[in-house]
């Protein structure tokens, strides 16, 4: 995992700013289809959107692996990039553990190595699968009432 202060000048960094180009735009159409659609889920704005972001990566997996990167890069940074000259932390701890988990959830196989770098724990790794599969399921049944709409 590459960690960086910034996103542009560290080697490989064209990789990171994709991975996390890539995020906040799935993020940001996240904000969208919850608000058009009005998706109760129960959470946060944000977090919601972060859902969207990990159940799109889940279904395309090999596709969007490099959102993981992204996600840690963004949480370097340590700026808020919704709404910048806050002096806020976007990507606090707990909600990169949680995206993180969310993504290694959707596609154990190729993060597995979250747990050997030491950006996942263990312990939080053998419910990460879980915790995506409920995530699944919840998004699956608020959507299918506007899919079957006509
Ligand atoms: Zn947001």
């Amino acid at each position: 995992m590459i960690r960086s202060k910034s996103l542009l000048v560290h080697p490989g960094g064209q990789d990171n700013f994709d991975d996390a180009f890539a995020f906040i735009l799935l993020h940001q159409v996240g904000h969208a289809v919850v608000d058009v659609l009005q998706l109760d889920l129960g959470v946060s704005t944000e977090e919601a959107a972060d859902q969207f972001v990990a159940m799109i990566a889940g279904m395309a997996p090999g596709e969007l692996d490099g959102l993981v990167n992204g996600v840690a890069a963004l949480q370097d940074l340590e700026f808020d990039w919704e709404t910048p000259d806050t002096g806020a932390t976007t990507i606090g701890s707990d909600r990169g553990a949680t995206l993180t988990c969310l993504l290694y959830g959707g596609n154990p196989d190729a993060h597995a190595n979250l747990v050997e770098q030491g950006e996942l724990t263990a312990s939080r790794a053998t419910s990460c699968v879980g915790e995506f599969a409920d995530l699944q399921a919840r998004w699956t049944a608020l959507l299918e009432s506007h899919l079957n709409q006509g």
